[in-house]
């Protein structure tokens, strides 16, 4: 279990989360669904350890992660933009988490092949970033984060460059995966048929706050506000 307690962030004065609680069962889908801005990003980067918070405390299990060094969280992060390394050929931009944690290469490789198959890019892993598609790109990411075989991933806008139609096709494949490995995810999202598709809870956020936290049927039909009917689009 994730739990968030009572995170803050402030830059400045400017208080951009504000006490923000949060709780997801191992297997759960998680979606932070808000406008730009709102401070999506800034928590996701909070869970990572990439950014530290102005109070309050995260745990995942009994863990408290607040003094535990991003390397050590075992928290797999996917970016809106992938950042392959374009020189590298894809098996190596996937095993390349595994390389640096000096994995032997039997057990990387295998590990990448496995990745690979379950994204259903083993032709491609010869292939230079460059001569991907959108689409296949996004994959490759994945890949990189899947191999570390993470207790959470984090996802921050993947889909948010792809064309509508490839944006669809991976939605599924997330559903996919997730239903596969069973991997907690938190995911960030302004689009609201990808939160209430892809959530088996929506928190729905503005300026720093959560507005409601439930499953996507609630928000829908009990949207707590104007504001969440208004940004989910629900006929009140
Ligand atoms: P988007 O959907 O556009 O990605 P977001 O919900 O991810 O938005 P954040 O990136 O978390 O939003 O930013 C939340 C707020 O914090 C914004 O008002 C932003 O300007 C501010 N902010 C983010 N990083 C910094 C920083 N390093 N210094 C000052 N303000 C920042
Ligand atoms: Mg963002």
């Amino acid at each position: 279990t994730l739990s968030i307690n009572g995170v803050r962030k402030s830059y400045g004065s400017l208080e951009v989360l504000s006490n923000i609680d949060l709780e997801l069962e191992d297997g759960g889908f998680l979606v932070l669904l808000g406008p730009s801005g709102c401070g999506k990003s800034t928590l996701l980067s909070i869970i990572a350890g990439l950014e530290p918070s102005s109070g309050g405390d995260i745990f995942i299990g009994e863990r408290k992660m607040n003094d535990v060094h991003p390397k050590d969280r075992n928290i797999a992060m996917v970016f809106q933009s992938y950042a392959l390394y374009p020189t590298m050929p894809v098996r190596r931009n996937i095993g390349f988490g595994l390389e640096m944690r000096k994995v032997p290469q039997g057990e990387r490789d295998a590990a990448v092949q496995k990745a690979a198959e379950l994204l259903q890019i083993e032709h491609l892993l010869d292939r230079k970033p460059g001569q991907l598609s959108g689409g296949q790109r996004q994959r490759v990411a994945m890949g990189r984060a899947i191999v570390r075989d993470p207790d959470l991933f984090l996802f921050d806008e993947p889909l948010s460059n792809l064309d509508a139609k490839l944006r669809v096709e991976m939605r599924t494949e997330i559903k996919r995966l997730h239903d596969r490995l069973g991997t907690s995810v938190v995911y960030v999202t302004h689009d609201q048929v990808e939160a209430m598709t892809l959530g088996t809870k929506v928190a729905v956020m503005r300026n720093g706050i959560i507005q409601q936290l439930a499953d996507p049927q609630t928000i829908y039909e009990k949207p707590a506000n104007m504001f969440v009917a208004g940004f989910i689009g629900s006929p009140t």
